[in-house]
């Protein structure tokens, strides 16, 4: 199988992280994780966006550098990766000098569709972001993220002539060269599209935002922070010369939140167009996620933090919640209830029981030695093909039919009855055939929950049953907050 390279969008280091960011870490995680288990050569990348105004407002307020405020920060992103056990073989920083130096050679290399104007229009400080009129007169003058009236902005840029490749963009997505999932991701970017690309602006006078790469050839100017934040897909592979990107690119999947839809679907594929390099095979669009039914936001008081939810239930019990019941191809809702009921009637009475039982039941009745397993009898394609579409909810409802199907199995074969009766032939049968059963389990979630993964495959895995010191997930009666 050739190489696979998976990249999560980069998180802008002007707050800190949040479970948003965690879904998306771990999504690419499984991804990568489940690719390495075919020997596939997988090249997984993370990173932190540095640069814009933003960052320089904040830092000057806090009166350090930016560059002292996002090391710090981007600290707070790195410890993320490690508690969720993201196991991302890069990261890159925008503010990373080879980051900086392969920008501006880009910025070179698409010079032929770049040129200087008066950019007079809309912009959203809060956003970072240029906007077009329609727009602008849809949200009735006011950025509805940032409850902010746009500002009116007249000074001179650099433009990348977006229009002149929009016709191409529009041919890739509608043909799924570049395949947008889920599907009505690729309805609403081609609606973009068809309702007229503009060039858009990418660069800023340095005498407003300072924080940012230089122009190459114009002192006076800074790159606009999303235009160089996008190239990080490939710069971190050294294009151009770079080996990796000569056995990497293009990337297989491209993970993005649906806010940011626009620029990944719009100006990066025209970017790599105007390069002339390959565009991404698939680019998946993931929802967004509401605490309570209720925006998260620093206003409402409601921001969770991700090692919250990793201090009382584990960092599994976190990627399964996460993966499973947040919809995979829609908007999804956090609350400490349910993922109290997800981890009390899924991991602990499911899960943890299932393995709980098999191993003391073969302790007692065999002294520890499981027999001959049979071969692996469930059919994974729907699994398979679940994880194929990033479908990871259902890749998780279909081991979890099988994890149901093991305590249903015991129930049905009811083994003590078969010890007390002495048939130990038939016993040690249902027995192997269970143990199996949740060794194959354990492969199939062996992306999702690395470490339960790791442990199911010790109490089974040799042929000896090797008892666990603590239940996988016990019970958890009164952790849930509200
Ligand atoms: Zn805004």
């Amino acid at each position: 199988m050739s190489n696979f390279y998976v990249t999560t969008s980069i998180p802008y280091v002007n707050g800190e992280p949040h479970i948003g960011h965690a879904l998306e870490f771990v999504a690419a995680d499984v991804i990568a994780r489940y690719m390495r288990q075919f020997k596939t050569p997988v090249l997984f990348v993370t990173g932190t966006d540095e640069h814009g105004g933003k960052i320089a407002d904040k830092a000057a307020e806090l009166h350090i550098t930016p560059k002292e405020l996002t090391d710090k920060m981007t600290q707070t992103f790195v410890d993320l990766l490690k508690e969720l056990n993201i196991s991302n073989d890069r990261f890159i920083r925008t503010t990373d000098p080879e980051h900086i130096k392969r920008a501006q050679a880009i910025w070179k290399t698409l010079e032929k569709h770049i040129y200087k104007g008066n950019y007079t229009g809309w912009y959203c400080s809060g956003c970072e972001a240029f906007y077009p009129e329609a727009v602008v007169k849809a949200d009735n003058g006011t950025c509805p993220i940032h409850d902010k009236p746009y500002e009116k902005l007249e000074e001179e840029n650099y433009f990348f002539k977006l229009s002149e490749f929009a016709p191409r963009v529009k041919e890739a997505i509608e043909s799924d060269k570049l395949r947008i999932v889920p599907e009505n991701r690729k309805h609403e970017i081609l609606n973009v599209i068809n309702s007229g690309l503009d060039d858009i602006s990418i660069s800023r006078p340095k005498e407003k935002i300072n924080w940012g790469i230089p122009v190459p050839d114009d002192t006076s100017q800074v790159m606009y922070v999303w235009f160089e934040a996008l190239m990080n897909y490939i710069t971190v592979l050294g294009y151009p010369e770079g080996k990796d990107f000569k056995e990497y690119w293009p990337a297989n999947v491209q993970l993005i939140g649906k806010d940011i839809l626009r620029f990944h679907a719009a100006i990066w594929p025209a970017m790599l167009m105007g390069l002339g390099i390959e565009l991404p095979s698939v680019l998946y669009v993931h929802g967004h996620i509401e605490i309570d039914n209720k925006k998260m936001s620093k206003s409402l008081g409601n921001v969770i933090a991700p090692r919250d939810i990793v201090a009382k239930y584990g960092v599994d019990a976190f990627r399964y919640f996460f993966m499973r019941h947040i919809p995979a191809y829609d908007d999804g809702d956090f609350t400490w209830e349910r993922i109290e009921a997800a981890y009390n009637n899924e991991l602990a009475d499911q899960l943890g029981n299932a393995v709980g039982r098999v191993a003391a039941m073969i302790n007692t009745y065999q002294k520890g030695t499981i027999g001959a397993i049979p071969e692996p009898e469930h059919d994974v394609a729907q699994y398979k093909e679940a994880l194929a579409a990033c479908r990871f909810d259902k890749a998780l409802d279909e081991v979890w039919d099988q994890v149901r199907g093991v305590n249903q199995y015991i129930e049905e074969t009811k083994p003590w009855e078969l010890a007390r009766a002495g048939d130990p032939e038939h016993l040690r049968e249902v027995l192997a055939r269970a143990a199996g059963s949740l060794i194959e389990i354990a492969m199939l979630i062996a992306p999702f929950m690395p470490d339960t993964s790791y442990k199911i495959h010790a109490v089974f895995g040799t042929g000896q049953i090797k008892p666990l010191a603590h239940p996988l997930f016990p019970k958890a009666e009164t952790k849930a907050q509200k």
